[in-house]
């Protein structure tokens, strides 16, 4: 599906295609609740980089985050995470791996199209939640204290939900 994205004073606007568009997984790191998590985590959803098309480009900075909560990103493997924000506002617009170029990770919460609800939700990162955030628990509400071992394509395939919209 086609999404429509932009920050709140309107200087970034983008649209990108997602086959994977379903807001089921929660991080509970610190880098999620301080940058953009006001309930304790963050939503990112999964995009095609390469169909990405944004207006106001130069109204972008990137914050590269040179820890996260289990040390340094380049002695994980994981390489470097670059948040793309708008400089006027501040509004958290994307997520972006060199080690995973085909993808964008938008957050949900700067996604003007209305998202599917998800079926299940996962929670991850939780050795790192704060002990004021309340996790659901229940029926579809699998708990991770770290990264959970299938991504956010293989979620969606599982479920027979990728590419459905
Ligand atoms: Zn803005
Ligand atoms: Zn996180």
């Amino acid at each position: 599906m086609k999404l429509q994205g932009s920050c709140h004073c309107g200087a970034v606007k983008f649209s990108v295609e997602s086959n994977t568009p379903y807001p089921f997984s929660r991080c509970y790191c610190s880098t999620c609740r301080k940058l953009n998590g006001g309930g304790g985590y963050t939503i990112n959803i999964m995009a095609e980089a390469g169909t990405l098309k944004v207006e106001g480009e130069e109204n972008i900075a990137v914050y590269r985050s040179a820890l996260n909560d289990r040390g340094r990103y380049e002695e994980d493997g994981r390489g470097y995470s670059r948040r793309h924000f708008c400089k006027t506002c501040g509004t958290m617009l994307w997520n972006h791996n060199p080690l995973y170029a085909q993808w964008i990770y938008p957050f949900a919460s700067c996604i003007d199209t209305p998202l599917p609800i998800a079926p299940e939700h996962r929670h991850t990162m939780l050795m790192h939640k704060q002990p004021w955030v309340e996790v659901a628990e229940g029926p579809g509400e699998t708990h991770h204290r770290q990264y959970a071992d299938t991504g956010i394509e293989d979620w969606h395939r599982e479920r027979g939900l990728y590419g459905k919209l």
